[in-house]
């Protein structure tokens, strides 16, 4: 299945796409690289994690 791209993503292809997952509610997201080392708030419980830590391989 071909990933989907919004209009713009280009201007941003130096940063890859990241998945991560909440380690409170299991909740999986994806964030660019350069939120790596920012605190990551989830979208479903709101729980506050460290994005570095809970990565999707
Ligand atoms: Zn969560």
């Amino acid at each position: 299945m071909a990933e989907q791209h919004c209009p713009g993503f280009e201007s941003n292809k130096s940063l890859a796409e990241i998945k991560i997952k909440c380690p409170e509610c299991g909740r999986e997201s994806e964030i660019f690289s350069d939120e790596m080392d920012k605190k990551i708030t989830c979208a479903g419980c709101k729980n506050t994690f460290n994005p570095a830590k809970c990565k999707i391989d």
